[in-house]
């Protein structure tokens, strides 16, 4: 299939991309390369180089390629950020999904996969997120996400476009060639390595008193690869009908157990600071994904934390300056 991936030089859209490539797609990378790296895109991939905001440019491209599908990542996704920022979500993260949605409709996608979040949900006394649960987005990030899963909804009524929605937990880890590269980075595994490398002082800890057992954040971390591994899963069943899916693996870890996980998979001294709260953080997200596993055979291979972990630490050593350490990586 010939599949159209925004965001393909991005964390996560580029080991999509390259998962879609072995599986012998055809993909077309759309980046802005505001936030992406050249380098991370797969060398088989056509790259094109263009800003969802430009709707002539893209609608463009779509005639150029004429895409079947399009798996849309390109997003602002920083939780803290849209909470001081909260038009770079409520404004280009729903303006440009727009957009692409727009344009995917008008150039005759039948097919569309929409990277979402967990930001959705604020359940703290509940074990773990299913499907079904209402949507209370605890950001304007989560809040972009949730606009765009409803237009996809009316997408499919009216026009047919039928649709995968991924909501995934945390994103996490690497593959050998591909990892978390972010200016600045915010994420707390590769920010929790980076005190591990020298590169931080410290952690800062947000929230020491939250409603858990050691009174920090809990949250669902998922290996990039398996996230990759859900969006072919998923490109392939979209023959019949749209559907929205849960991606984690139900495992919750506090930030003070990934610190642990990190100073015992790294064997380095990782200095903490508790400080006050990250707004727009909730206690606890932890997914529900069986609907994903026994409907599409959904199956994380890398579930455990330590491999996570590790597999972000091996990436981190061999690229302590991310892209910019790879030959023509440094857009
Ligand atoms: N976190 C932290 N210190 C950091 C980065 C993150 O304590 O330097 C916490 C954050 O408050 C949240 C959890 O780690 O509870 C995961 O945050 P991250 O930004 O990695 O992902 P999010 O859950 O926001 O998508």
């Amino acid at each position: 299939m010939k599949i159209l991936v925004t965001g393909g030089a991005g964390y996560v859209g580029s080991v999509a991309a390259a998962d879609l490539i072995k599986a012998g797609h055809e993909v077309i990378v759309l980046d802005s390369l505001v936030r992406g790296h050249r380098a991370s895109v797969p060398d088989a991939a056509m790259f094109v180089r263009c800003d969802l905001a430009n709707t002539t440019a893209l609608r463009m491209e779509f005639s150029r390629h004429k895409p079947q599908a399009v798996m849309h990542f390109a997003a602002n996704c920083l939780v803290g950020e849209s909470m001081s920022e909260p038009f770079k979500h409520l404004d280009d993260n729903v303006v440009c999904g727009i957009n692409l949605i727009r344009a995917s409709v008008e150039s005759g996608v039948r097919k569309f996969v929409l990277s979402s979040t967990a930001n959705l949900f604020d359940c703290p006394g509940v074990a773990t997120i299913v499907e079904g649960a209402e949507p209370r987005p605890v950001s304007p990030y989560g809040e972009s996400k949730l606009i765009l899963e409803r237009m996809l909804h009316w997408m499919d009524r009216i026009h047919g476009l039928r649709y995968a929605v991924l909501r995934y937990f945390n994103a996490a880890g690497a593959t050998r060639d591909r990892g978390e590269d972010h200016e600045p980075e915010t994420h707390l595994i590769p920010v929790v390595l980076q005190a591990a490398l020298g590169k931080r002082d410290r952690v800062l800890i947000y929230g020491g008193d939250y409603d858990t057992p050691d009174g920090t954040c809990i949250r669902d971390y998922v290996h990039v690869a398996d996230l990759a591994q859900a969006h072919s899963l998923a490109i392939g069943a979209l023959e019949t009908r749209s559907a929205t899916y849960h991606l984690g693996n139900g495992n919750d870890f506090s930030v003070k157990e990934v610190i642990e996980t990190a100073r015992r998979v790294t064997g380095k001294a990782i200095k903490t600071e508790i400080v006050p709260r990250r707004p727009g953080d909730p206690a606890k997200l932890v997914a529900d994904s069986t609907r994903i596993r026994r409907e599409l055979g959904w199956a994380p291979v890398f579930a455990d934390l330590d491999l996570i972990v590790r597999s972000a630490w091996n990436w981190m050593i061999e690229h302590p300056n991310g892209y910019s350490t790879v030959p023509g990586g440094h857009s």
